[in-house]
């Protein structure tokens, strides 16, 4: 059977993908293999009447809701290969099943890489985060810490100072701020620490220190630390899309790649802020617009031979 559309990725981009092409009677297929990068925390905040949710919850429930919908199927294995093979795309899973699709969306995620700080592991998704906006009102009005030691410290900094006023920027080593910034970040009680990190100190992944190189001690209770952001996608493919300056799939507002055929949406992107609502919305604009594509096929005027 010939699919309308293979969905890569079960988050919440290609789960809200895949309702809009079920319910738009799109004969659809959706891969995860449940590897999303929230899966080190248990809340998720922000996206209205889910608040609090807990990452498998959310899926738990997305997927049920998709259970209703006859025309889509879910496939929780991991993509290994997609191939154009024209004009339908073949998508191997990594069990050696062939799949063709006219659509393909591309709904991966990213993953990100932590500074190489001793135990970082251990707090990441517990007491310390990489977004204020998911986590900062959990944390606010404690000690908290802004680990960073590039040029994303500074806004960090300011950012976080919305949620506390008792705030440590803490560059592991690195002289990343120049002294204008100093200067604002102090006036605004914002305190800087550029020593060496040695090690995060605390129990079941709750900050209680940040302990440094020259064994001094800062009691601190959690915080939020910058990560780096790369494509979650390993899959070997023969498409041939662009990538943007920060290494996410370019697309355009209607999450079209430059290959024809070809959606991206969700975290894959790495472009604004990374967040479950908006993966979601980035969902259900690719489904959209694998619709409105395949309308445009299926009435396109045939080419008259003379
Ligand atoms: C610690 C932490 C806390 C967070 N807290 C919040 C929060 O409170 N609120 C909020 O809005 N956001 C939060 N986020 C961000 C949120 O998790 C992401 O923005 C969101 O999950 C992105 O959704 P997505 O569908 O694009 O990608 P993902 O959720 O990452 O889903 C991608 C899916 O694709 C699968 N996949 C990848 N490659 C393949 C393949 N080849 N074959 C099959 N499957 C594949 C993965 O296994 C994964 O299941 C948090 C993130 C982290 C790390």
């Amino acid at each position: 059977m010939i699919l309308d559309c293979a969905v890569i990725g079960g988050g919440p981009a290609g789960l809200n993908a895949a309702l809009v092409l079920g319910r738009s009677r799109r004969k659809t297929i959706l891969f995860d293999d449940n590897k999303p990068r929230n899966s080190v925390t248990s809340e998720s905040h922000g996206f209205i009447t889910r608040d609090g949710i807990h990452p498998q919850e959310f899926k738990r429930i997305a997927q049920e809701e998709l259970s209703r919908y006859p025309d889509v199927r879910i496939e929780k294995q991991r993509v290994h290969r997609i191939n154009k093979v024209s004009p339908l795309f073949q998508v191997e899973t990594e069990n050696g099943e062939v799949y063709s699709a006219k659509k393909i969306i591309l709904a991966t995620g990213f993953k990100e890489v932590l500074p190489d700080i001793p135990r970082v592991k251990e707090f990441y998704g517990k007491s310390l985060f990489s977004c204020p906006f998911c986590d900062g009102w959990e944390l606010r009005d404690r000690a908290l810490a802004v680990i960073a030691d590039d040029q994303k410290a500074f806004h960090m900094a300011k950012m976080v100072s919305n949620w506390t006023n008792d705030l440590i920027i803490f560059t592991n080593g690195s002289k990343v701020l120049s002294l204008e910034e100093q200067e604002l970040l102090k006036s605004n009680g914002i305190t800087i620490n550029e020593k060496k990190i040695a090690s995060f100190i605390g129990e079941e992944g709750m900050l209680e220190k940040i302990q440094f190189e020259d064994e001094t001690e800062v009691l601190r209770e959690g915080g939020f630390i910058a990560a780096e952001w790369k494509q979650a996608a390993c899959f070997q493919s023969s498409l041939e899309y662009t990538l943007n300056e920060q290494g996410g799939i370019a697309t355009d507002s209607w999450q079209r790649t430059n290959t024809e055929g070809v959606f991206a949406c969700g975290d894959t992107r790495i472009a604004g802020p990374s967040q479950l609502i908006i993966a979601a919305g980035e969902g259900s604009m690719a489904a959209m617009s694998v619709n409105a594509a395949l309308i445009e096929e299926k009435f396109k005027p045939e080419k008259k031979h003379v």
